[in-house]
């Protein structure tokens, strides 16, 4: 494809501007590792110029004081915006992380909802009173935050995005927004979205750049009070040391290791569906993969070899052609440490049971074939870290004590999911599993109002429904003696 822009710019104050020392970095395509297009690397200079316009936008423009069915209408009409140009969004998300484009246009459509959701959301918030009659009315009003710093990642940016844009606007707040450097097209169609939907210029502004560079200056503004993130647990950590010097409110959205449990009594072609779709869409490149699927012994085999036949099924192909179920890793950078843990994973003396290997007549981009380990030990590194790719380890267990507490031995908290025909047992078993979310015989299906994040090494906070609310506005209780 040729149409797709030179440089990806940033969007400041209603502008598109290259960086102010004129700074650039490739962009590479993840089928043949090319570079296509340039994306604005923004430094602290940058930021602090986003973060003047945002300010200044919070400080004299209508947004936070606009009725909230105003800013309703507009939020739909972003939505608008973006479904009718949802075919070319997920096309550019397809070319630029190498999801396969059946799912990325699943996630264009997402972006649009996220919208539409906040807006009756925010239409349905209101002030609070609390009184006691004849002596004391106490009212709580909630007023936007300020300035939004969201920091977004790779791996289903313009959807993720979109999940923290449309509360922290709907919220009355203005913001900065920093995408990840790996996957900056889609978000390069946001300024014309917000444009052609009336959000007034300085409300909404993008600073692409590194993340050590244009994601720190962010987090160190002094006039940016909420940091939204979603990304590594590691990189979680720096920006909390780093928000502690100005007190900030932090949301983080960190990695996972999010177990499977699979009792004999489940509905097993049920619980291997879930499986198959819990580690291989969206290129297992999700936060809430099912990476560890723990499995009763007296089906360990027989799952573990039907997991092993459907892995070996999923289609590996081009990102944009519609018979692709898994497509290419983002960069070569990430591709190589997903094959390391194929190596690490062998080397531990786990069995290799399917994939493994880059199919040859995809090599020169980030393709491997859907990958299962079977007989992984908590002992393993497998077991334990991120692996964010394809890969997905099986371990037996023998009782109900022992599958907890496999699920609960690694440092992660985010999701898990529990396949059992006993309902007495999976309820137990989802409140013991430490997750900030469980899905019981059931699938990833979401349900907007409710909080989404994890525990431990997972998260802090929650988003969703008026958990994002709550994030991107602060309460004020007034104290009112009648008497
Ligand atoms: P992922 O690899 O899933 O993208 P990262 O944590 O590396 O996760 O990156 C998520 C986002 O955080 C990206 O936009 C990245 O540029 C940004 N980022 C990385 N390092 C920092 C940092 N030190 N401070 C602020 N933002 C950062």
């Amino acid at each position: 494809m040729t149409d797709y822009p030179e440089l990806i710019e940033h969007y400041i104050g209603g502008r598109r501007v290259p960086s102010l020392d004129g700074s650039a970095v490739d962009v590479l395509e993840p089928v043949r590792n090319t570079p296509y297009t340039r994306v604005a690397a923004g430094k602290a200079a940058d930021v602090a110029e986003a973060v003047a316009a945002a300010r200044q936008a919070y400080e004299s423009g209508p947004w936070p004081s606009m009725r909230t069915r105003e800013r309703a209408v507009i939020l739909n009409r972003i939505a608008d915006a973006i479904e009718a140009r949802g075919a070319r969004i997920a096309e550019m998300e397809a070319h630029d992380t190498g999801l396969p484009i059946t799912q990325a246009r699943g996630q264009a459509a997402r972006a649009a909802e996220n919208f539409r959701f906040f807006a009756d959301v925010i239409v349905a918030s209101g002030d609070e009173a609390y009184s006691v009659p004849g002596s004391q009315l106490n009212y709580v009003t909630r007023k936007p935050i300020g300035v939004a710093g969201l920091i977004t990642p790779w791996n289903t940016p313009f959807m993720l995005e979109t999940w923290k844009l449309a509360p922290a606007l709907a919220s009355g707040c203005t913001l900065v927004l920093k995408p990840a450097e790996w996957s900056p097209l889609s978000a390069s169609a946001l300024p014309d979205i917000m444009e052609e939907a009336g959000v007034p210029a300085g409300v909404f502004n993008i600073v692409h750049g590194i993340g050590e560079e244009a994601g720190a200056a962010l987090v160190e503004h002094p006039d940016v009070p909420i940091i939204s993130f979603t990304g590594e647990t590691t990189t979680g950590k720096i920006i909390m040391r780093s928000a502690a010097e100005h007190l900030k409110t932090l949301s983080m959205e960190l990695g996972g290791k999010s177990p499977v449990l699979v009792f004999a009594d489940a509905d097993l072609d049920a619980a291997l569906d879930s499986a198959v779709f819990g580690i291989f869409s969206l290129n297992g490149e999700r936060c809430t993969a099912g990476s560890r699927i723990l499995v009763e012994r007296s089906v360990y085999e027989e799952f573990t070899a039907r997991l092993a036949e459907r892995a070996d099924k999923v289609r590996v192909g081009l990102p944009g052609d519609p018979a692709t179920e898994v497509g290419a890793l983002i960069h070569p950078e990430h591709h190589a440490r997903v094959l390391d843990y194929v190596r690490i994973g062998t080397g531990e003396g786990a069995r290799l049971v399917a994939g493994g290997v880059v199919p040859g007549e995809l090599a020169g981009g980030n393709f491997l074939r859907p990958t299962v380990f079977a007989d992984v030990t908590p002992q393993m590194r497998i077991f334990n870290e991120e692996i964010f790719g394809p890969v997905v380890c099986v371990t037996p267990f023998d009782t109900e004590e022992e599958a907890v507490a496999l699920a609960n031995a690694t440092r992660y908290g985010l999701a898990g999911y529990v396949w059992t025909g006993d309902l007495k047992r999976g309820h137990r078993v989802a409140g013991a599993v430490e997750s900030g979310m469980l899905w019981l015989n059931s699938h990833n299906v979401r349900d907007l109002r409710t909080p989404f994040g994890g525990i431990k090494a997972s998260g802090l906070g929650r988003e969703g429904g008026r958990h994002s609310i709550d994030l991107y506005t602060e309460p004020k209780i007034v104290h009112v003696a009648l008497g």
